[in-house]
């Protein structure tokens, strides 16, 4: 297959990250005999820098042109960088949310994974720890609270916020069909979660849901209230397979399932839209503090790229061997200076995307 791919290096750690990240796809490509296209663009503040904006119109015709987007993290430190002197309309996020929206990023995966052997990072107690847990969550990223209506008003001399969720049933079901979809390449459970007790959205969510779930009876669907839902995130988080839900509740939930894996170096992501394509990136920021020193965990930007393979390309056997190739390194004790504990043994960031990428095939 010959793939075309846009690469937004980014900043901080991004350039170090995504590099390895291109390295373990190279390698796949080379065993599985497939061929990659990279063409690298600015966003953020490196695009800043060369060209004054965080988004310019060429980055995101390249990326519309591509199969499919991989991104490093953008951003500075927000303390002492130039970039957040700038107006928010100007600053490096204004190109993140920019390109979300340019490209139609509907729909947003985040997979909290809990590797065995680094259960040790889990904060939760050591018997939930052990049973292990892999799920994704999948929310609903370009409609609900955050983009409605809002206004404040002086009602009788008080102030009054007033902010408005709003789904139409045809953004709920494109998530929706994703979420079966994508359940469909894992465990084949979806579990929807909303709050149709109580809100009018989340009852027509329910309804649109069910309504999809009828195409695809091999996956077993259940609802969840989302108070139950962050309750069931810690004390059972092995029941989680896919958790399909809207923008605000995915927001927190997935925030909330990254924070027991314990390990913000290995979280992946991506958004996708109603097409194959997809960006792909890793759930942590640019790390500044660390950035240029050759020590940050390029895991998450490893696994964001097998991602891109599984639900971009459909190359499900060569994203599995990447899967396997990170799993091998942690199980061999190979470990960043973030995961490292005694009698484990340290890598550099480039030296822990080779053995990533050895292990391939
Ligand atoms: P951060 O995720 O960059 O860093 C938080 C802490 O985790 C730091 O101590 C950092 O060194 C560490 N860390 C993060 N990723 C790591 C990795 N791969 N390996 C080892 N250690 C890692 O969050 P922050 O410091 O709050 O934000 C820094 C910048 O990143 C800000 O400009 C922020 O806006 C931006 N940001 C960008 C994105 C994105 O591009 N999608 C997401 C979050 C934050």
């Amino acid at each position: 297959m010959k793939m075309k791919i846009a690469v937004i290096k980014g900043d901080g750690i991004g350039p170090e990250i995504v590099t390895e990240a291109m390295k373990v796809l190279d390698k796949a490509a080379s065993v599985y005999g497939h061929e990659i296209e990279y063409r690298q663009v600015l966003m953020g503040g490196a695009s800043i820098d060369a060209y004054g904006v965080p988004l310019t119109e060429e980055t995101i015709a390249i990326c519309k042109d591509s199969d499919a987007v991989l991104m490093g993290s953008i951003g500075g430190d927000t303390n002492t960088s130039p970039w957040y002197k700038l107006e928010p309309s100007k600053r490096p996020e204004a190109g993140l949310l920019g390109i979300r929206k340019a490209l139609n990023l509907f729909a947003n995966l985040r997979p909290a994974y809990l590797y065995k052997v680094l259960s040790d990072a889990c904060p939760l107690k050591t018997e939930i720890a052990q049973k292990g847990f892999d799920m994704l969550i999948m929310r609903e990223l370009t409609g609900g609270l955050y983009f409605g209506d809002r206004k404040t008003i002086t009602e009788n001399g008080i102030k009054k916020a007033i902010d408005t969720l709003e789904y139409t049933e045809e953004e709920i079901r494109r998530i929706a069909i994703k979420a079966f979809e994508i359940a469909g390449k894992r465990r084949k459970k979806v579990i929807s979660v909303d709050k149709a007790n109580v809100l009018d959205s989340s009852r027509l969510w329910r309804s649109v849901v069910n309504e999809v779930s009828k195409d695809y009876p091999d996956i077993e669907l259940e609802h969840m209230l989302v108070d139950n839902c962050a309750m069931q995130l810690v004390k059972d988080p092995s029941q989680f397979d896919v958790v399909l839900t809207e923008n605000m509740f995915g927001d927190i939930l997935s925030d909330e399932a990254s924070m027991i894996t314990g390990s913000i170096g290995m979280l992946s992501s991506a958004s996708l839209n109603d097409t194959k394509f997809g960006l792909y990136e890793p759930s942590h920021g640019s790390a500044p503090d660390i950035a240029g020193k050759n020590i940050a965990n390029p895991i998450a930007t490893i696994l964001s790229a097998a991602m891109m393979l599984r639900y971009t390309f459909d190359l499900d056997k060569e994203a599995d061997s990447i899967e396997k190739a990170v799993s091998d390194v942690l199980d061999e004790g190979f470990r960043t200076g973030d995961i490292y504990t005694e009698g484990t043994k340290k890598l550099s960031c480039s030296e822990m995307g080779s053995e990533i990428a050895g292990r391939i095939g």
